[in-house]
């Protein structure tokens, strides 16, 4: 008998099984239907030797040392801070917008006081800032929104940024000075020897059990027990019942080259050119030392794999009945970025799952609410 069925060995379940077990002696079935651990940060060695991720860059950042703390328990961190240039009329430039990006874009020489209000001259204030559209125009303008966030988010997600919620763009922020780092958080760093090895040693524990290749639903019937923790697509959970809730997918497409290094930073966005959004040199990221570099593509597309959920009014409402279904579920707990429903950074779904933890433990502190919907969430 397990007292808990855990359903995803992506973070979420990861480390609620790994409190659960090393914390609380509990008896842990985790179950995931691909064939690795890790979900989505999943990184592995490609046929040259070179460490890539499976389903796309991560780069880990955050604003918690109860996080950062909390991983470093399971992996030595590698300092590093993400870079992006974007392909912007014929010019590399930084991404977040910054001083260095308006006078190499517009053969100026501002300061920082002049590039304010360069931007102020720009800028079409908003009284109300409800979507992606209206945060980036209200603060650099039409021009520079449809250069660096129009085409790339209509890429991404196949919507205007006029139909997704200002929390999308709010994501990237715009500077007046030269900080060109894509992530202004206290701690960022990569796990030294990559994501799979620190889950392997999250995971590694006498009552924890693994089972790949399985979805839950083939099992659960099966299997003797006490509660559930599920971190997969809260749609397919409750089989669609008030249909599919929309999740962007990707197609990655890797490429291995005989030479040292193929691009001038970790990632290029491509807002106005090109199937794809952005390319990602994954030696930039892991430090690995090799003669060949691999790099990933990544094309956004409808079908496949759920990766993102899609910010926006009316998604958020169909969310809201499937959620009403999980709170008045009896030791069933939902957690992550799919069961959710929420656009989370890593670090943002460890918090998450911590905080479930302690909720589940201790429930007598908190009477209302026990799985992770509602649970306060740090802002990255
Ligand atoms: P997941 O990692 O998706 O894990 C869920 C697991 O559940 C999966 O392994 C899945 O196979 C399993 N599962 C689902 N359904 C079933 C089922 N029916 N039966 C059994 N198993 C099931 N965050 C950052 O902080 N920095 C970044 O740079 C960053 N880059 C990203 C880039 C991309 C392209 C994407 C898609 C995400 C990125 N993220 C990044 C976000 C990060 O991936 C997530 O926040 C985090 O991995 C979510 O963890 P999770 O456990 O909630 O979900
Ligand atoms: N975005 C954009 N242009 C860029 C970078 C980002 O329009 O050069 C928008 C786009 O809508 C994207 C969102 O900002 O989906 C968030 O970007 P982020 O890099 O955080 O996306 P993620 O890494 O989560 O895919």
């Amino acid at each position: 008998m397990f007292d808990y069925m855990i359903v995803g060995a992506g973070l979420a379940g990861a480390v609620l099984a790994e409190r659960l077990a090393s914390q609380s002696n509990k008896k842990i079935l985790l179950v995931d239907k691909r064939n690795h651990i890790g979900g989505n940060t999943f990184d592995y060695y490609n046929k040259d030797g070179l460490l890539v991720h499976k389903y796309g860059p991560h780069i880990f950042h955050t604003n918690s040392k109860e996080v950062f703390t909390y991983l470093g328990n399971f992996t030595q961190w590698r300092p590093y801070e993400h870079r992006v240039l974007a392909s912007v009329d014929g010019m590399l430039v930084p991404i977040p917008i910054n001083l260095n990006t308006i006078n190499q874009l517009y053969g100026l020489n501002l300061n920082s006081a002049e590039v304010d209000a360069f931007l102020e001259s720009k800028a079409e204030k908003k009284i109300k800032i409800v979507t992606s559209e209206d945060v980036v125009v209200n603060k650099v303008g039409r021009e520079l929104y449809e250069k660096f966030f129009k085409g790339y988010t209509r890429k991404q997600w196949d919507l205007d940024p006029s139909e997704l919620d200002a929390s999308v763009t709010s994501r990237i922020p715009t500077r007046n000075n030269r900080d060109d780092r894509y992530f202004t958080d206290t701690y960022q760093a990569i796990p030294l020897y990559g994501y799979t090895r620190m889950f392997q040693k999250m995971l590694h524990h006498p009552n924890i059990k693994i089972l790949l290749n399985t979805d839950y639903k083939e099992v659960q019937d099966s299997i003797c027990y006490k509660n559930m923790i599920y971190t997969g697509p809260i749609d397919y959970f409750y089989d669609y019942c008030y249909g599919k809730l929309p999740y962007r997918s990707l197609e990655f497409k890797f490429e291995t080259l005989e030479e040292n290094v193929f691009q001038k930073t970790g990632t290029i966005n491509y807002p106005n050119e090109h199937a794809y959004t952005r390319i990602t040199e994954f030696k930039y990221l892991t430090g690995q030392k090799h003669p060949k570099t691999t790099v990933v593509y990544e094309f956004p597309k409808d079908e496949g794999d759920p990766y993102y959920p899609v910010p926006r009014a009316e998604n958020a409402l169909l969310y809201k009945r499937y959620r009403q279904l999980a709170e008045q579920e009896n030791k069933i707990y939902f957690a992550g970025r799919l069961a959710t429903y929420k656009y989370y950074n890593m670090d943002q779904v460890v918090a998450q799952a911590l905080t479930l933890y302690k909720k589940i433990i201790t429930p007598h502190e908190f009477a209302h609410h026990l799985n992770g919907h509602q649970l306060p969430i740090i802002q990255s």
